[in-house]
């Protein structure tokens, strides 16, 4: 036995090599990746672009300090600030590193305009991260049970429900940002409407709350635009990111814009990895590689494509509630817990994920090819009809 602690039921399977949209293992059997190491690897496996820059910095500089100007970070931060029309970025490692210094930013302006308990309204089914202030903000009972006392100063609506958002508004004086996933990942592929990010908009605006948005699954180009509220047409204040920004390097990255921008001064917040000149690389060569080879407009068509063959396919299966999702974030919906379907997709070589009990979810790479996606469907149908008897 390995000594690992015990955080994972991992499967019965480790991988050696990967190429483009395969993986290969130990056995060299070879797997359709239609998961993406949880929406991480953008640009697929061992992408030549990405190998190339990766090495030249590696041969270069890998760290210095955040005690200096970093070039590749302050590039970095042009490049997102471009893309999302937003004001600063702040680099971490992780998503929930990401949102720890969104919550913290949050307090901190609350703090600023004389709030001592400052309040950051939550959903249901949300999923934040793991560490203490994240996961007290997570919708999710079962990550959170066991680590009490939970973080205070977080109080929980329903996902995509404006009514319970304006009767907060009416009633708590503390509320200084609202969080939460334009698409929800873990908690099952679910979409939130634009109506329901526009309202929220105003509210935040006469109200003065943050408007904070974590796409740390669903940024990055995968849903068909580079993040999931432009869907919407509106401007976050606050903005998370980490899977798809490094390819599989880690980083993290919390972007403020208008009343959120200014927040932070020297000593209110830091990282000791945060934006060095390897992850900062890695994450401009996949912004780079997503805008030469048009991978944003490939993720809304190639996900139109696949989720039209899984509909077809499942079309008239009992036990199917929906496919639905955003690009390449793709749930496929079933009437029953269906956690299995993971290991019996590893044996017809394909990897995929189930979260939230009932819901097959796929992250392909960005970088996937239309025959792959036929692929992915091809394998796909057959076992789900099989596993509901349809
Ligand atoms: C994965 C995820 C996180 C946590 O990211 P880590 O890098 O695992 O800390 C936070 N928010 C969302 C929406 C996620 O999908």
């Amino acid at each position: 036995m390995p000594h690992l602690m015990n955080t994972y039921g991992r499967l019965p399977v480790a991988f050696t090599h990967g190429q483009g949209c395969r993986l290969f293992d130990t056995e060299g059997k070879s797997y359709l990746d239609a998961l993406a190491g949880i929406a991480v690897n953008t640009l697929g496996h061992n992408h030549p672009s990405l190998v190339k820059r990766l090495s030249e910095q590696f041969g270069r500089l890998i760290h210095t300090s955040n005690l200096y100007r970093i070039n590749e970070s302050e590039a970095l931060s042009d490049r997102l600030a471009s893309i999302s029309r937003m004001d600063e970025v702040f680099f971490c490692n992780s998503g929930c590193e990401a949102n720890e210094a969104a919550i913290k930013l949050a307090r901190l302006y609350g703090h600023q305009q004389g709030i001592e308990q400052p309040t950051i309204i939550v959903m249901e089914q949300a999923f934040h991260g793991r560490t203490l202030a994240t996961l007290s903000a997570t919708g999710n009972r079962k990550v959170q049970a066991g680590f009490e006392p939970l973080v205070s100063g977080f109080v929980r609506v329903p996902y995509d429900d404006i009514d319970a958002i304006e009767q907060l508004a009416a009633r708590n004086p503390n509320v200084v940002a609202v969080l939460f996933e334009p698409i929800q990942g873990e908690g099952g592929i679910n979409v939130a409407h634009s109506d329901f990010m526009r309202s929220l908009r105003l509210i935040c605006d006469q109200k003065n709350w943050l408007f904070m948005v974590d796409e740390v699954q669903c940024g990055i180009g995968r849903t068909g635009l580079w993040f999931a509220h432009q869907h919407a047409g509106i401007l976050p204040d606050v903005m998370t990111l980490a899977k798809g920004l490094g390819s599989g390097v880690p980083i993290g990255a919390c972007l403020a814009s208008g009343r959120a921008s200014g927040v932070f001064k020297p000593g209110n917040h830091g990282s000791t990895f945060g934006g060095n000149p390897l992850a900062c690389v890695a994450a401009l060569t996949t912004l780079d590689v997503i805008e030469a080879d048009e991978l944003i407009l490939r993720a809304a068509k190639l996900g139109d494509m696949i989720r039209q063959g899984l509909r077809d396919g499942l079309d008239g299966a009992s036990g199917l509630v929906e496919v639905r999702g955003s690009g390449l974030m793709i749930g496929i919906e079933l009437d029953r817990p269906c956690t299995e379907l993971i290991q019996r997709s590893l044996e017809a070589g394909l990897l995929i994920n189930v979260t939230a009990d009932k819901v097959v979810r796929l992250l392909p790479p960005l970088v996937m090819s239309d025959a792959e996606g036929q692929e992915i469907v091809a394998i796909l149908v057959p076992l789900i009809k099989k596993f509901l008897g349809a």
